[in-house]
C-alpha cells in the first residue's frame, strides 16, 4: 500500500528523518516548511496523507489542521499530528482540531509506519467509495455523500479479547463510560463471538497465554462477517516485530502498555468514526444501486436494467450465433383485482406473481417488471420452440393455483397473457420487445390466458 505523504515541519532535520523512514517503506514524500505552504499543497490535491508538526512559527499545526478540516476540498485528507512526548494535552487538542491520528516525538519507527499505512489503506477505500457515490449522485440516483464522518465515535459495541483479568479490567474501566464493552477471556471463543455479536470493534491483547493472538487477527480478517471489523491491538513495547506482523495482517491500530487512558479513548473513537463513515458510504451506495435497477415491490430488476442488459445479451448472442428469446407478460383483468379488493391486495398479487414466475424459469433467465402488471422474461440460449414451452409452463403455473390474498385463507384466480419472440438476424432490443408485445396483444384479443408466438 503506497501513498504520497506530505511532511510539514519548520525544522529541516525533522523533515529529513521522517522522509528517510517513509521513503524506505516506499512511500512517496513531499515536504513543506510552513503551515501556509502545506495548505497550498493540500488544496492542489498533491498528497494523500499529512504529517503535521504542532510547533511551528506563524501558523501552528492546530490551526493548519483546523483549516484543512474546514475546507470541503481538503477535509477528506487524513492528518497525523506530531506532538512532543510530554505534551499529553496536545494530543487531545489535535484531535479536537480534527486530526485523524497523532504521533509523539521522537517518532517511533513502527508507530510511524503503522499510522501512515493504516491511513493510506483507509483512504484508498474511502476515495473509491466517495467517487462511486459522486457518480451515482451525478446520475441523479442518490444525494452527494458527506465528505467526512459527523459521528462522535461513541456508544460503540466493543469486544475485548484478553485473558489477563487485571489488564482487562483496566481497559474496561477506561472505556465503559463511553462504550458497551464485553470481555472474552477464551481466545477460541472470540472469533465466534466477533462474528455473531454485531460489534463495532475488537480489541485484542497480543499476549494470550498459549494462544497466538496473530492467528486470531488473521482469522478475523479472512472471515467474511468480520473482515470489515476494526481491530485494535494491545501490546507491550518490546514486541515490535509482532506488532509489525499484525499490521501486515490488517490490524488497524495498536496501543502499547502501560495504557494511557486518553490515548486509548482517542484511538477507539477514531476507529469507530472511520468504520461508521465507511459503512454509511457503503450502505448509501448499495441502496442507490438497488434503487436504480431493482423494483422494490417485487424485487425484480426494473425496465431501466432490462433495457441496458438486454442490449448486451443480444450482442453476446449475435456474436456467438446463439438463439435468444423473450417473453412479454401482462396480467389479465388486473384492474378488477384493484377495484374489488383494493390496491394493497393488488400489490400483494404482483409480488406473488413475480415469485411464481421466478420459480418456473431457469436462473439464467432474466425476469423484469416493466411497470404496472407488465413483465418481461429474457431467455438466453433459447430458440422460439423452447420458449413456447417455458411460456406455457409459466402460464399454467399462474393459473394452476389461486393466489392467497389475506390471512383468512381467501384466494382469487389470476391468469396472464403472454407473447414470445426470438431474436432475428438484425434484432435490436427495441424491435424484439415490440414483436413480443404485439404477440402479447394477440393473446389478449383472442381471449387472454394464452401464449402467442411472434412470427420470425
Ligand atoms: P387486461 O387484461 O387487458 O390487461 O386488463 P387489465 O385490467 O389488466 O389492464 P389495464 O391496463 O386496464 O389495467 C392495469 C391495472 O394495473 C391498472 C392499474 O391500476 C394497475 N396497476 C398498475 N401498477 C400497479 C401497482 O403497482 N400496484 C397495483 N396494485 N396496481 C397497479
Ligand atoms: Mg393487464
Ligand atoms: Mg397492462
Amino acid at each position: 500500500m503506497t501513498a504520497r505523504v506530505l511532511i510539514v515541519d519548520d525544522l529541516a532535520p525533522n523533515v529529513k528523518l521522517l522522509q528517510a523512514r517513509l521513503t524506505a517503506e516506499y512511500f512517496e514524500v513531499i515536504t513543506a516548511s510552513s503551515g501556509l505552504e502545506a495548505l497550498e499543497l493540500c488544496r492542489a490535491d498533491r498528497c494523500d496523507i499529512v504529517l503535521l508538526d504542532v510547533m511551528m512559527p506563524g501558523m501552528d499545526g492546530f490551526e493548519v489542521c483546523r483549516r484543512l478540516k474546514a475546507d470541503p476540498s481538503t477535509v477528506h485528507i487524513p492528518v497525523v499530528m506530531v506532538t512532543a512526548l510530554d505534551q499529553a494535552a496536545d494530543r487531545v487538542r489535535g484531535l479536537d482540531a480534527g486530526a485523524d491520528d497523532f504521533l509523539t516525538k521522537p517518532v517511533d519507527e513502527i508507530a510511524l509506519i503503522a499510522r501512515v499505512r493504516s491511513l493510506a489503506r483507509i483512504k484508498v477505500i474511502l476515495d473509491e467509495l466517495r467517487a462511486r457515490a459522486n457518480t451515482s449522485a451525478n446520475l441523479g440516483i442518490s444525494q452527494a455523500p458527506p465528505q467526512s464522518a459527523a459521528d462522535a465515535g461513541e456508544n460503540g459495541r466493543i469486544l475485548l479479547v484478553d485473558d489477563t483479568a487485571s489488564s482487562a479490567s483496566r481497559i474496561v474501566a477506561a472505556l465503559r463510560d463511553l462504550h458497551d464493552i464485553d470481555v472474552e477471556s477464551a481466545p477460541q471463543e472470540a472469533l465466534f463471538r466477533a462474528a455473531e455479536g454485531a460489534y463495532d470493534m475488537v480489541a485484542v491483547s497480543l499476549n494470550l497465554g498459549e494462544f497466538d493472538a496473530l492467528r486470531l487477527c488473521s482469522q478475523l480478517r479472512s472471515l467474511e462477517r468480520t473482515r470489515a471489523l476494526p481491530i485494535l491491538l494491545i501490546a507491550d513495547l518490546d514486541e515490535r516485530t509482532r506488532i509489525l506482523r499484525a499490521l501486515d495482517l490488517g490490524v488497524n491500530d495498536y496501543i502499547t502498555r502501560p495504557i494511557d487512558h486518553n490515548e486509548l479513548i482517542a484511538r477507539v473513537r477514531s476507529q469507530l468514526r472511520r468504520k461508521r463513515y465507511t459503512d454509511m458510504l457503503r450502505d448509501n451506495l448499495q441502496a442507490a444501486m438497488e434503487l436504480a435497477v431493482v423494483d422494490p415491490l417485487t424485487g425484480l430488476n426494473n425496465r431501466r436494467y432490462l433495457e441496458t442488459h438486454l442490449a448486451s445479451l443480444l450482442d453476446q448472442a449475435a456474436y456467438k450465433g446463439r438463439p435468444l428469446s423473450l417473453m412479454a407478460l401482462d396480467i389479465d383483468h388486473f384492474k378488477k383485482v384493484n377495484d374489488t379488493y383494493g390496491h394493497d391486495v393488488g400489490d400483494e398479487v404482483l409480488a406473488h406473481f413475480a415469485q411464481r414466475m421466478k420459480r418456473v424459469v431457469r436462473d439464467a433467465d432474466l425476469v423484469c417488471r416493466m411497470g404496472g402488471e407488465e413483465f418481461v422474461i429474457v431467455m438466453p440460449e433459447t430458440p422460439l420452440a423452447v420458449a413456447a414451452k417455458i411460456a406455457e409452463r409459466v402460464r399454467a403455473a399462474i393459473q394452476s393455483e389461486q393466489f392467497h390474498i389475506d390471512s383468512f385463507g381467501r384466494t382469487i384466480p389470476v391468469t396472464t397473457s403472454i407473447g414470445i419472440a426470438e431474436r432475428g438476424a438484425d434484432a435490436n432490443a427495441d424491435a424484439l420487445l415490440r414483436r413480443a408485445d404485439k404477440a402479447l396483444y394477440a393473446s389478449k384479443s383472442s381471449g387472454r390466458n394464452r401464449v402467442t408466438a411472434a412470427a420470425a
